[in-house]
């Protein structure tokens, strides 16, 4: 079929359902498989609740990564899902059903740990075949088979865990989890017992995995890189509470807090006095991505700040970080200091005057 590119290609121009929640829009997801429901969790001696009225919810098939600093609650809000710690209040439904009080072997969620749990002593083949002890032999050694040949480790299945490499034992884990076709499955920093070139190739198997087999995902990270890289949505939590959920690009583009713009991604903030859709700031008025008015804090992302040499310029180059397909330079600018990446090409020193201009909307922070 030939396309006439001139025309506006009406099939393709459809829109996503939309559905408005207080943090963003997000597409509506086919069906809801799971609704977490003002969890709360506050340990004996803790100083404040490791949990603080978390909810939210997740559609068949979708992949959430639960992203934040050490420390602010992921670890705990997973354990309260699969079943291994009891909330103080709150409740989690598994397709409708109240699953709160069910032991995590009823509750029929798949779980990949952060040292993968495998049998030191049972072979690759054995450990995938774990789950489906209940069926019988040929079936189960059937689908065994097939889903070491769906991770890719099709002709190791006589090994044992340590004659593989890590990445290869995270697979096992995988199809061992995923063997029983579970509708969701929870994973704990499941990539950081891999070297990076590792985790990257692996993250990105993890999710072709899920998606083929049709099973939902919750990632705990402290990643920013690897959540925006693997996960159709994001919650941001900080402290015991969800500050922020959405796509990757909608939390990207409009973070709602500082805490958000610098925890996802680098941003500079800056102080302006907004009037409706603008912003006055030191780098003169500029367009707001939403409407604010007085004085607001604001994110304005390096990539959004174009920097040119100018020996009149009121700013100057105080760092400079090479990175090869791009470069980083801190720029003094008065009271600010300013981090600006710019593409690979000319390139300026420190001590260099220049001028910056922001040529893009910028962010209204809470
Ligand atoms: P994260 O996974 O985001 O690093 P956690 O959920 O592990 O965070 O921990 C959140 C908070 O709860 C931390 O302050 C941690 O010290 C505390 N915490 C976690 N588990 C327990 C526990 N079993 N007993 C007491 N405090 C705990
Ligand atoms: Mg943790």
């Amino acid at each position: 079929m030939v396309y006439d590119m001139t025309q506006t290609p009406k099939i393709l121009s459809f829109k996503m359902p939309a559905e408005a929640t207080p943090l963003g829009f997000r597409p509506r997801p086919v069906r809801t498989l799971l609704d977490v429901k003002r969890l709360r969790k506050h340990f004996p001696h803790g100083e404040s609740p490791a949990v603080e009225r978390v909810s939210f919810d997740l559609g068949e098939g979708e992949m959430l990564a639960l992203l934040g600093p050490s420390g602010c609650g992921k670890t705990t809000t997973l354990r309260m899902i699969g079943g291994f710690e009891t909330p103080d209040e709150g409740c989690v439904l598994l397709r409708e059903r109240d699953i709160t009080e069910l032991p995590p072997e009823a509750r029929g969620i798949g779980f990949v740990f952060q040292d993968y749990a495998l049998f030191p002593h049972l072979s690759v083949l054995d450990n995938v075949k774990f789950g489906l002890r209940r069926q019988p032999r040929a079936e189960s050694e059937a689908r065994a088979r097939q889903m070491l040949d769906l991770v890719g480790l099709k002709g190791l299945d006589k090994r044992k865990p340590h004659e593989l490499s890590g990445g290869q034992q995270q697979r096992v884990a995988l199809a061992r989890t995923l063997a029983v076709a579970p509708p969701l499955v929870l994973m704990d920093e499941p990539f950081s017992n891999l070297d990076a070139a590792m985790r990257v190739e692996t993250r990105q198997d993890v999710r072709k995995l899920l998606k083929e087999a049709g099973s939902a995902a919750i990632l705990v990270t402290h990643d920013q890189e690897e959540a925006m890289a693997v996960a159709d949505r994001i919650a941001v939590m900080d402290r015991g509470r969800v500050v922020q959920i959405g796509t990757p690009d909608e939390i990207y583009r409009n973070p709602v807090s500082a805490f958000v713009a610098s925890f996802l991604g680098r941003s500079n903030i800056l102080r302006g006095t907004a009037n409706g859709m603008e912003v006055q700031t030191s780098f003169g008025n500029l367009p707001l991505s939403r409407a604010a008015n007085g004085a607001v804090s604001l994110s304005v992302r390096p990539e959004q700040i174009m920097l040119e040499r100018d020996p009149d310029g009121t700013a100057s180059v105080v760092g400079r970080e090479f990175r090869g397909h791009d470069q980083l330079y801190w720029v003094q600018q008065g009271d600010h200091c300013i981090l600006v990446i710019s593409g690979a090409g000319a390139t300026l020193n420190v001590g260099d005057r220049v001028q910056l201009r922001i040529c893009d909307c910028v962010v209204p922070l809470a």
